[in-house]
């Protein structure tokens, strides 16, 4: 299955293409013009963020790590409409259950009503949130998908500094 090159979500169907690049959504291919940025941090500092953000404590309940990207999956419906997503948080092992679980129940009720892709994601959805409830990232060390997440937010950090330091002294003009 083809995988988004910016949020590693894996793509069901359909998504952006640039050139050799798939993304799941315009937002991500936004992101994606971070990665020219990310490649180039260094191994070093991209090593110490990573560790830091696995056995630090969760961004979103505060509770113990390990930190890691957990993924839950959600489809909802309307007749003709059905619209699919998956959304990686960072976050701790219990908070990427109860996602998982509000997902699953919401695409259980959800999901369903819609011909025909509804039919056929809805299940789709369940079962990954299923199997990723049991299954999920090894809590003894980072995943890759991790590195990755901390990669681009290195990133947009150094594209957002770089955007406050240049301003000022891009805009030469003087008003006298
Ligand atoms: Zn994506
Ligand atoms: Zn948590």
């Amino acid at each position: 299955m083809a995988k988004c090159d910016y949020c590693g979500t894996s793509i069901l169907f359909g998504g952006v293409k640039d050139g050799d690049l798939r993304f799941c959504n315009d937002q991500c291919h936004a992101g994606g013009q971070l990665l020219a940025i990310a490649q180039q941090i260094p191994p070093d500092l991209l090593e110490e963020t990573v560790r830091e953000t696995h056995q630090g404590n969760c961004p979103k309940c505060r509770g113990r790590g390990p930190v890691d990207v957990h993924t839950s999956h959600r489809v909802w419906s309307a007749l003709l409409l059905t619209n699919w997503s998956s959304r990686p948080q960072v976050c701790c092992r219990s908070c990427g259950v109860k996602s998982k679980l509000g997902d699953m129940v919401f695409s259980g009720v959800l999901g369903w009503w819609g011909f025909p892709w509804g039919i056929i994601v809805t299940p789709v959805q369940i079962i990954r949130n299923f199997f990723g409830m049991f299954g999920g990232p090894d809590p003894a060390r980072p995943s890759k998908e991790l590195e990755h997440f901390v990669r681009l937010m290195i990133a947009e950090n150094a594209a957002r500094q770089a955007a406050v330091t240049q301003s000022p002294t891009a805009s030469g003009e003087t008003s006298e």
